[in-house]
């Protein structure tokens, strides 16, 4: 029997590393198609689904100013890697019969629509994964921003954060062996515990809001069906 979602609509962020393969860098399409199958999974189940995608596998902006590049630019130029991004997501599912759109915050009218948040929500309605490139389109920020920012305004019921560790854990468990996987934290357990979920104006803004987070393992095939499934898959955190 066909199992019910327990979510409708999902934001999805996906750091760039997660586009480039072992390294985490640059693009490995056999990493991208890896996630476009995941991502296809969940589609099938009648799941709408928003992706958005960081770009630290191709340039991060605050590595570019450590370097001598003015911050601002910098950090535009990482805008422009998160599109690059997109695009190569984009194909993937498309080569996967998936049908999308890319949106992006800062205007490119030859490869992505803008960013309308009303047309954003029809295409999810007619089934099409949307993807959101070029973060929030304003330096100083982060794709996890635009992550918490898009996920409050198509009204997802909660963000999914991929990461290569299969939730949020007490302490680092790569150093620690004997470190504690928490099931479900609120957003002030893990303020005060200093567990780094996302940067500080993401989270904020999520907890103000009420927005879920799920960290999950994405690494792991199937593992994003099963938490859209509502299998205990990865850590919550809510109020
Ligand atoms: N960025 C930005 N504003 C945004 C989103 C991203 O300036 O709203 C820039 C920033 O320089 C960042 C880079 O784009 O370092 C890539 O995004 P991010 O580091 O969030 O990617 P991830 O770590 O998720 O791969």
């Amino acid at each position: 029997t066909r199992r019910k979602p327990k979510y409708h609509r999902i934001l999805l962020k996906l750091s760039g590393e997660a586009l480039g393969g072992p390294q985490g860098q640059g693009i490995d399409p056999e990493a991208v198609h890896e996630m476009a199958v995941q991502i296809r999974e969940v589609r099938d189940l009648g799941v709408q689904v928003v992706v958005v995608l960081g770009g630290g596998n191709i340039f991060r902006g605050v590595a570019g100013s450590q370097k001598g590049i003015e911050r601002a630019t910098a950090d535009y130029m990482g805008m422009l890697a998160t599109v690059i991004n997109a695009l190569a997501l984009q194909d993937a599912l498309e080569q996967l019969g998936v049908p999308t759109r890319v949106q992006s915050a800062i205007t490119m009218h030859q490869i992505a629509e803008p960013f309308i948040r009303r047309r954003a929500v029809r295409h999810l309605e007619k089934g099409r994964v949307v993807i959101f490139g070029g973060g929030t389109g304003n330096p100083y920020f982060s794709t996890d921003t635009a992550a918490a920012l898009r996920a409050n305004e198509i009204g997802a019921e909660v963000i999914l954060k991929a990461t290569k560790v299969d939730g949020i854990y007490d302490r680092d468990p790569k150093l620690y062996p004997d470190a504690r996987r928490f099931d479900r934290i609120t957003y002030q357990e893990a303020l005060q515990r200093q567990l780094k979920v996302m940067d500080s104006t993401a989270f904020t803004l999520c907890m103000d809001n009420k927005m879920p987070i799920i960290v999950f393992d994405l690494f792991k095939p199937h593992n994003l069906k099963k938490v859209v499934l509502g299998e205990k898959v990865g850590t919550l955190v809510t109020d």
